[in-house]
């Protein structure tokens, strides 16, 4: 029986189908490579270029592999960019959760573990957030989200695919041997940003906003490690396999580091200047994020390794110094 993995060329997907394969588990991949890398993927991996949203493709897959459950990692995640193009974001993200779930249902197949995300919140009212709180999405990104959070438990009530919704806060880190990473084009996320300053491969960072009310001004975020996330899907489908009812669980670290903090932490691990310019507030970005993530320890027996800063930027400046031009240099 094979774990299909869906968008595991990407960031968060490749360092999941790597763990999965370091456990000993047979995993297949899909990916379109609209983002992802072909060089990411684990050698070991079977893969599939091609689109969720294809069904006659997607039917072949399923036909060619025996698949056990389903992790789906395929979306586009750009806040500012489904501002502009919302119409993009319930095209890939929302339809192609359609698609999935009715081959998923044609297959017999009825385990998915999902990457949803903070943004399904919007603007919290409460610090921090728990699973039970309002989901108002704030971004169509969210909200491409939030409807692929609904499908699911519509297909889990009429089909009894199970299914858990993680809600990841901010994705950070590498696996500390550098051989993969985050590689986006176009980079918007603030560490990989910082690294590049870092780097020399941009002038300075761009802070938007210090006018929040924070202590120091800026945003406030909660870190975890890419491979923590990678752990997490793993228990998460451990808890399918047992038999257990469909959930959503956040993932955090419970920790907020304010945008200004994360500079300060790359600047000691980096040994840089690390230039820093005020600009105005971005769009849609709520004041402070930080997941209430006990369920998920207790529920799932999730134990985050990597609780400090400074040993997340680690890694993740250890892969940019690996490879200064992202996979381009594999
Ligand atoms: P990514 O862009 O690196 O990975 C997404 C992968 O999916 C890429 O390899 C891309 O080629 C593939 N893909 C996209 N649409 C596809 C389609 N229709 N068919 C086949 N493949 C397709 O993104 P990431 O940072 O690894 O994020 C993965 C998931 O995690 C996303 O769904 C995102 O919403 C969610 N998420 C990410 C973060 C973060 O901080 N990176 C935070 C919260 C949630
Ligand atoms: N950010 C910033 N400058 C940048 C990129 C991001 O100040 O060039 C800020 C952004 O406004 C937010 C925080 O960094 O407060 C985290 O943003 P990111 O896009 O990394 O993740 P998000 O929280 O939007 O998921």
């Amino acid at each position: 029986m094979s774990i299909l993995v869906l968008g595991g060329a990407g960031y968060i997907g490749s360092h999941t189908v790597d763990q999965l394969i370091q456990r000993g588990y047979d995993v297949a991949v899909v990916d379109n490579l609209v983002t992802g890398h072909k060089a990411a993927i684990n050698a070991n991996a079977r893969f599939y270029e091609g689109d969720v949203r294809d069904r006659e493709f997607m039917r072949n897959v399923f036909q060619q592999e025996d698949v056990s459950g389903v992790i789906h990692f395929a979306a586009f995640s750009i806040v500012p960019e489904s501002m502009q193009s919302p119409l993009k974001y319930f095209d890939n993200n929302t339809y192609g959760m359609t698609a999935l779930l009715e081959v998923m249902n044609e297959f017999n197949v009825k385990h998915i573990v999902f990457s949803s995300t903070a943004a399904t919140y919007g603007e919290p009212k409460t610090i921090p957030i728990k699973e039970s709180d309002p989901q108002v999405p704030t971004n169509p990104y969210g909200e491409s989200k939030l409807m692929m959070e609904t499908m699911m438990k519509w297909a889990d009530k009429a089909y009894g695919i199970k299914f858990v919704a993680l809600r990841y806060f901010n994705v950070a880190g590498a696996k500390p041997d550098g051989s993969i990473g985050e590689d986006h084009h176009p980079e918007t996320h603030l560490l990989p940003i910082v690294l590049q300053v870092a780097a020399g491969k941009r002038d300075q960072l761009a802070i938007f906003g210090d006018d929040y009310d924070t202590p120091d001004g800026t945003n406030i975020r909660d870190y975890v490690h890419v491979l923590d996330l990678a752990d997490a899907h793993i228990l998460a489908l451990g808890y399918l396999e047992q038999g257990n009812s469909s959930s959503a669980f956040n993932l955090g670290s419970s920790t907020g580091f304010s945008n200004m903090e994360i500079v300060k932490a790359a600047r000691k691990v980096t040994g840089k200047a690390i230039p820093v310019t005020m600009a105005p507030r971005r769009a849609g970005d709520p004041s402070t994020l930080i997941a209430a993530s006990d369920k998920a320890r207790e529920m799932l027996g999730w134990t985050p390794e990597y609780d400090n800063m400074e040993a997340i930027i680690e890694t993740a400046w250890n892969w940019h110094l690996n490879h200064p031009n992202g996979y381009a240099d594999r």
